[in-house]
């Protein structure tokens, strides 16, 4: 039986991913600083622990494993990446995570490891045109991330490659472009677009209003959960390092995510456009790279993935109404 860790396993993909792995008949650890929140993990063993801490990490990477999924981080959706208030934490607690995990499967000759990096690694000037945003995985240089999380995940996903170069790891490292689904963060500040405006078309009345972060025209695609784990997977049992986008190509506004919620929850709800954090202009997933190498790429449409996500957190919604 195939062995692997996943850190961040309490977290939104990471929970997921372990599903995936014990579905496929893994034996999985998980670690991470809380459990799931809103379902019990499906791991094996899972250890509480705090992964900057390298006594932690020596704990965790005991023994052999074929394979370390590294998801942990300190993010969160605009509202947390984008103010400045939190750079500071971001780039030392992320870059302490990977230096330690990395370097302690380097130790214990764990050799197969997955980085998730982010597409807010790209560069800024490349994203201002709302209609026409340059993603490709060749742009990222010369770099100029519009966050200090951005500029994290490149100096990691170069840690990680220089990691594969110089101490024969098989590392893979892909960059993940707005993932959504059920069980994922969908309140308190953390949450990302599509889940907020579940959330907020949830608790609007009929005919009443919801507030959105600038004008909505900036753009993003979306990809649901099951894809990103799909493309993670076949990533690993590739032979292509990365980095690459996991992502969808489906490029919507704002406007329209927001539109598209109100539709499957049946609800005719006015807009307010209001000043908040935004990021880049637009943003798309390229994915001519993965499916060149990997023969795939995401197909399921953000409205598919709406509507299976939308129920869950209108019933959240419902649920802390009653408490
Ligand atoms: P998440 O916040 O739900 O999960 C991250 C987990 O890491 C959390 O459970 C958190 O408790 C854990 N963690 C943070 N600090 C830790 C520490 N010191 N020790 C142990 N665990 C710690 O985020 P997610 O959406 O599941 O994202 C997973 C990874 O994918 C992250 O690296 C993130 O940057 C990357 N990513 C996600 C998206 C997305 O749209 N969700 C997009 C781009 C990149």
């Amino acid at each position: 039986m195939k062995k692997a860790v996943v850190c961040g396993a309490g977290g939104f993909i990471g929970s997921h991913l372990v599903k995936r792995l014990k579905n496929e008949g893994f034996w999985v650890r998980g670690v991470d600083l809380k459990y799931p929140e809103y379902a019990p993990t499906a791991a094996d063993d899972f250890i509480i622990g705090d992964l900057r801490d390298t006594t932690v990490c020596q704990r965790v990477f005991d023994g052999p494993f074929d394979q370390v999924y590294q998801l942990a981080a300190d993010m969160g959706g605009a509202g947390y990446i984008f103010t400045g208030e939190n750079d500071a934490d971001i780039m030392h607690n992320s870059a302490t995570i990977n230096l330690n995990v990395l370097d302690n499967c380097y130790k214990r000759n764990i050799k197969h490891i997955f980085y998730s990096s982010s597409a807010c690694m790209y560069p800024e000037h490349n994203q201002l045109d709302p209609d026409n945003p340059n993603c490709e995985e060749s742009s990222a240089y010369p770099a100029n991330p519009d966050s200090e999380y951005g500029w994290e995940k490149l100096f990691s996903e170069r840690l990680y490659l220089a990691y594969g170069r110089n101490h024969g790891m098989k590392v893979r490292v892909a960059r993940f472009h707005n993932i959504f689904g059920p069980e994922g963060t969908w309140d308190g500040g953390k949450e990302k677009a599509p889940a907020a405006f579940c959330r907020k078309v949830a608790m609007a009345e009929d005919n009443g209003s919801i507030e959105m972060w600038g004008d909505g025209k900036q753009t993003r695609s979306f990809l649901y959960i099951d894809e990103c784990l799909e493309g993670v997977r076949r990533l690993m049992e590739s032979d292509f390092e990365g980095p690459v986008n996991i992502g969808s190509d489906e490029m919507v506004s704002i406007n329209q995510l927001a539109q598209m919620a109100m539709e499957i929850a049946g609800k005719n709800l006015s807009v307010n456009h209001i000043p908040g954090p935004l990021g880049v202009r637009g943003r798309n997933s390229d994915n001519n790279l993965i499916h060149e190498k990997l023969g795939w790429k995401p197909t399921e449409t953000l409205y598919e993935g709406l509507k299976k996500t939308y129920p869950w957190i209108a019933q959240q919604v419902a649920e802390s109404y009653k408490k």
